[in-house]
């Protein structure tokens, strides 16, 4: 099948891209990401997209850092906590993808999301469902989370940049307060 595979970042597009090549598709990156903040963790995580995309010769395509994409998401004030805010994270990226799939005449699309169990599959699997449908496309639906720690072993081996919270403001916020959270706990049980 020929997919578009939107790509989160370096270190999950590493196993799922090995398996579906092995398996025959024929697959074209793209990286459309807005929701990452800020602009310094945007760049490293390009940068290695770029460096294994480079390494591995896959055609793609890209999109300018626009962030306003993702915060015109919300209503400033009242941000949904994650997952709630999330399924508007998905659909944002999937929306774009099945587009851009449907401008360069590509049978079906899907994303490196799926491999992380830090995600929300069921979300994610109902945002393309339900994309597919505007775009009469097919949406490449694939649990690829019980390959998740070949992909990090395949990624700690190319030496890839490695990000510490998923993207967005709000998860950089919340992994410093868990961060913070956990010094506590250990200070006091000293
Ligand atoms: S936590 Fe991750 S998936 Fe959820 S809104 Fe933020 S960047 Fe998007």
């Amino acid at each position: 099948m020929n997919i578009l595979l939107h790509i989160c970042c370096s270190n999950c597009l590493t196993y799922p891209y090995k398996l579906l090549i092995d398996e025959g598709h024929r697959i074209t990156g793209y990286w459309f990401n807005p929701n990452i903040h800020p602009e310094e963790e945007y760049n490293a995580r390009l940068n290695s997209f770029n460096e294994l995309v480079g390494r591995w010769d896959i055609p793609f395509y890209t999109e300018g850092y626009r962030p306003e994409e993702y915060f015109n998401l919300f209503t400033p004030g009242s941000i949904p906590k994650a997952p709630e805010r999330c399924s508007s994270c998905y659909s944002l990226r999937l929306d774009r993808t099945a587009r851009m799939a449907k401008e360069k005449g590509i049978d079906a699309f899907t994303t490196t999301l799926l491999i992380s169990p830090y995600q929300d599959f069921e979300r994610l699997v109902r945002a393309g469902n339900e994309i597919a449908q505007q775009y009469d496309i097919h949406f490449y639906s694939r649990d690829f989370r019980p390959h998740y720690n070949n992909s990090r072993v395949l990624s700690k081996e190319l030496g890839l940049y490695k990000q510490k919270y998923c993207g967005c403001i709000y998860s950089k916020e919340e992994r410093e307060i868990k961060r913070k959270d956990k010094k506590c706990l250990t200070h006091c049980k000293i």
